[in-house]
Order: C-alpha cells, then structure tokens, then sequence
C-alpha cells in the first residue's frame, strides 16, 4: 500500500488487520439487509443470478430489474428491482434467506466490506483497498469470528467477481466519455453496448447471426469457450464494444 495515500476521513482501509463478521440464522437482524436495498447490479452479477434463476439475460432483464440515472451521466445504472410489498424485500429472500446465495451478487457477497480500486496508482498497476461497512441495524459485527480480507474474499468466492467488475469499471470509464457523440443517450450505438454487456444471451444470439467470432483471430479453444461459457463470452463482448466505439481493443480482427 502506497504510504502517502489519502482517503476520505473516517474510511480506513483494512490491509492485512482482521476484522470480527458473522452473518448466519442466529443474528438478530438476519435477512434485515435484503429489505429495502439499493442494489447495483454489474454485468457479472447477471450472468450469475440468470443461471441461478434458470432463465436468459433477456427476461432477468425484463422481470428483475430497473433502469435508473445513477452516477455515469451517459449510460444507465441496473438496479434490482424489489418486491413490491411493504417490506420491499429483495424477490430471492426467503424466510430462510437468500435463495439465490452461491449466485448472489457482488455487493451481497463482499459486505461488510467495501472494495476501491486506485487505477492511478504509483505502484504501476490498479491497487485495491477494502474498508469495513458498518451499519447500527447489522449485529454481524459483534460475532466472534475473525477474518483477514484475504480469507473473507476466499471464503465468500469473490475472486470472479472482483475480476469481472475490474474490466466492467473500464467500459463505465469508457461510457462516462459519452462516446455516443450525435446520437445522444439511448440511440442505436448506446443500445448495442448495453445489450452486449447486460444481455450475454441476446449478445450470443447477435454474434451468431453476425457471424462475429469469424471475423478474428482466435484459436478452436477460444471460439468453443467463447460458445459455451457466458463469462468469457463477456470479457469478449466488453473488447468488441471497446473496438467499434474506439477503434482500439485487444481483438485482432482477420
Ligand atoms: S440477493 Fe440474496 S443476499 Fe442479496 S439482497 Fe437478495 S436475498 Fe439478500
Ligand atoms: S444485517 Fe448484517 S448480520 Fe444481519 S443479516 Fe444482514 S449482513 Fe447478516
């Protein structure tokens, strides 16, 4: 961790310092936190709650989530969408938790905890830093057990999680450039890239018709993951917008 980092006051980051969590039925508040949530979801986070769900991008889309002008002011912010009852509860609470939990989404996953990434930092690659979230309704924080954040990613399958919304980071950053110049929000250039981050169903569908993974260079292998894995199909939707919105990206077309 770089010495002279600053951080906003109160915020100070873990590093290898444990901290007391537990989350189970016992707690007092158990499942308090799935209940009038302000849930983002990333583009990982969908692909992994659609298979959950046994369904396809398009109708998680339709049934699951709301669009929402959130901090990129050129490309919109994917919100779940809450029950509509008095609780507002999240739709995959159950009374005995989350029904969706090997597949629940990142900020479900990683809290208490906060993860920021430094793309500028001096040490000449993205630094991460987690903070510890409290919140008075959450009593996990006077449990007993203690996790460092390297066990806390481990044990809770962050890992993807955080490399998936790594490289989404870099196409909000790219989206935050209104690369969508003359056409303004919500034209044919914005709706191909939200389809091809948000939709990975609809993506492979377009792809397929296009004949899209012809047109570069890639192994057997590639194009066979590329086929049957959402993931990787992703990380290849995120470069192909890179390519026809910039004209830079890391696929070499034939
Ligand atoms: S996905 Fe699961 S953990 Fe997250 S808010 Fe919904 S029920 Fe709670
Ligand atoms: S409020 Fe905290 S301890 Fe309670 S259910 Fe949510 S995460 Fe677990």
């Amino acid at each position: 961790m770089s010495k002279d980092k600053q951080f906003p006051e109160g915020m100070i980051p873990l590093g290898k310092d444990p901290f007391s969590f537990s989350c189970h039925p016992g707690v007092p508040c158990f499942t308090i936190c799935c209940k009038k949530v302000d849930l983002v979801l990333f583009p990982y986070d969908i692909i992994r709650l659609k298979k959950s769900l046994g369904m396809d991008s398009q109708q998680f889309l339709t049934e699951h989530v709301n669009l929402v002008k959130g901090d990129n002011p050129f490309f919109p912010t994917v919100m779940l969408k809450l029950g509509d009852n008095d609780e507002h509860s999240c739709p995959f609470l159950t009374e005995e938790g989350c029904s969706v939990y090997d597949d629940r989404p990142s900020a479900c996953r990683t809290y208490p905890l906060e993860r920021a990434v430094d793309r500028t930092s001096s040490m000449g690659r993205p630094e991460e830093f987690y903070f510890v979230a409290k919140h008075d309704y959450c009593k996990g924080h006077f449990e007993d057990t203690q996790f460092t954040v390297k066990q806390w990613v481990r044990n809770q399958r962050i890992d993807d999680f955080n490399m998936m919304n790594d490289l989404w980071a870099e196409m909000d950053t790219l989206f935050r450039t209104n690369p969508w110049k003359g056409e303004g929000s919500g034209g044919p250039k914005q709706q191909m890239a939200f389809m091809a981050c948000y939709d990975i169903d609809g993506f492979r569908e377009y792809a397929g018709s296009q004949q899209l993974l012809k047109r570069f260079r890639l192994t057997k292998d590639q194009k066979k993951r590329l086929v049957q894995d959402d993931m990787e199909l992703l990380k290849f939707s995120f470069e192909w917008v890179k390519l026809f919105l910039t004209g830079r990206s890391s696929l070499v077309q034939k």
